[in-house]
């Protein structure tokens, strides 16, 4: 296909698309060639300050706004996100990597996404408490929560944002969004169609920057009230402690080291289908990506062999073209991440069994990649590799299986496959998560949770539960005169 013109992108505040104070962009990358396609306007203080401001004009507007007038502006701007789906996708594949196909999905999954908040704005309920005395009521009324700084990381640049504005409007917040750096256009197209739909200005601020200079101060500022952050755990825990010294609300969507439980009893061809399109799938930049395969002995071989051939077979290369099936990874960080774990595990003495190997001079490609009888000691096994790399190792008993899968600190997603109900059951009761899928693949739809335990945070960023997160319950009690 013809690729389509990259913007130059701007700040949003205060309702206008506009370069930051100081006149400063820095340069975007496309990934899979490794050329500069773009810039994108870059803000400091005298930009945020303008933000904040705009941010606690633009609340005071939104809180005052029904819910059923957000419902309807909010379900405009999904229909403008689905409307422009095809000018859209083309921009997230060149500045993120991705195949055209995924980006189209997580658009598209985007609108849906909207449209889910919209709906639960207009039940944000509250509730009457029996009261002791005649003529008391007792009534829990939800209140937004205020201004929100948002801060969302690269690999999914719209829908990373699109789950956190949701359910702030959705509550009556107004927010601004630090949004990635390296993929600034498509969440740019994203915050256009809500411009476009009518939401009021100020509601929506859309920033980039140098992450650490503007969490350091939004975080603390007074106009800001809730804190939400997708990243890495390391990350997350110093802007967690920031927003517990000003006591700030805050969601936390951090790391992961998804853990797969195969079992004997397992429908292996199903399993191995399922998984090699989970695992590969943004080439494995996911932050629950399944990544540690546990496989009991008797299936063992098998799976190997069959998840190692599937893995071989994917098409790599630039995403735009859409006979491939897996696209550059996002950054040369993450191929350098991925160099440096194979040769760890190479030294720990694992086989690699598909791929290893970076793919071509341009562009950030690496190969689908399957390593097996990895110790415990080796780095991959530790830390998320987050890039396209499948660990496998056998296991004998349940009981074997189920510590493995709780050693690490993190606990975002699971999976398991068994045809037993009894051990699908033994599975959700014993695995330390946030989110289990046994049997396929059943994570990440608007309205079911999302969010981890342990080292992967806390907060959910999808169903009911995470527009709870952008409301303050106010008690009343009120005594007839
Ligand atoms: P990183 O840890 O520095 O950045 C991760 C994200 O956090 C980026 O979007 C970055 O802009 C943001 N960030 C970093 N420091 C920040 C700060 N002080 N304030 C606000 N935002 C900040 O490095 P990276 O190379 O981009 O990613 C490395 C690791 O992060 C990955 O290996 C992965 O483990 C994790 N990560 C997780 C997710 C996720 O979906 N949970 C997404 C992207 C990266």
């Amino acid at each position: 296909m013809n690729a389509p013109v990259y913007p130059n992108v701007q700040l949003y505040i205060d309702g206008a698309w506009c370069q930051a104070a100081s006149g400063q962009t820095l340069p975007i990358v496309n990934p899979a060639t490794g050329k500069q396609i773009g810039t994108h306007a870059y803000a400091e203080k005298a930009d945020l300050d303008r933000a904040l401001e705009a941010a606690a004009k633009g609340f005071d507007v939104w809180k005052r706004t029904s819910a059923f007038d957000r419902y309807k502006l909010m379900r405009k701007a999904a229909q403008l996100l689905r409307d422009r789906l095809d000018t859209i996708a083309p921009l997230m594949t060149m500045e993120q990597g991705k195949t055209l196909a995924e980006a189209k999905i997580e658009v598209a999954a985007g609108a849906d996404t909207i449209d889910w908040f919209a709906e639960e704005a207009r039940r944000a309920y509250g509730r009457v408490i029996p009261a002791r005395a005649e003529g008391v009521y007792q009534l829990v009324i939800k209140e937004p929560v205020g201004p929100v700084a948002a801060f969302t990381p690269w690999n999914f640049p719209v829908n990373q944002i699109v789950r956190k504005l949701s359910a702030a409007l959705a509550a009556g917040c107004s927010i601004i969004i630090k949004a990635p750096e390296e993929t600034p256009a498509s969440p740019a197209e994203l915050i256009r169609a809500f411009a476009d739909a009518g939401v009021p200005a100020g509601v929506i601020n859309l920033v980039y920057g140098v992450p650490a200079d503007i969490s350091q101060y939004l975080i603390p500022h007074p106009v800001i009230r809730k804190i939400s952050f997708t990243g890495s755990t390391v990350v997350g825990k110093q802007l967690a402690s920031l927003a517990g010294l000003h006591m700030k609300r805050m969601t936390m969507e951090l790391g992961g080291h998804a853990p797969v439980l195969v079992f004997n009893d397992a429908d292996i061809d199903a399993a191995v289908k399922t998984m090699v399109g989970s695992k590969y799938r943004n080439a494995g930049q996911v932050c629950i990506s399944p990544t540690r395969f546990l496989v009991q002995e008797g299936v063992y071989n098998s799976f190997v062999e069959k998840f190692s051939t599937a893995a071989k077979a994917l098409k790599v290369g630039d995403g735009l073209d859409t006979n491939n099936q897996m696209g550059a990874l996002a950054n040369p960080r993450r191929s350098a991440a991925m160099e440096m774990n194979l040769e760890d595990a190479t030294k720990h003495g694992a086989k690699i069994r598909a791929g290893g190997h970076r793919l071509g001079k341009d562009g950030n490609f690496f190969e689908p990649t399957v390593v097996t009888e990895l110790p415990k000691s080796a780095k991959a096994m530790n830390e998320e590799p987050f890039g396209p790399m499948a660990i496998i190792n056998p296991f004998k008993t349940f009981e074997e299986a189920i510590t493995e899968a709780n050693r690490l600190p993190y606990g975002l997603a699971a999976y398991a496959w068994t045809n037993s109900a009894k051990t699908a059951q033994a599975v959700a009761t014993h695995v330390e998560t946030g989110m289990m899928s046994i049997n396929h693949l059943g994570l990440g739809i608007p309205e079911v949770p999302f969010g981890g335990v342990k080292d992967s945070g806390y907060g959910s960023e999808g169903g009911s539960e995470a527009i709870e997160s952008y409301l303050n319950p106010k008690f009343v009690s009120q005594a007839g005169l």
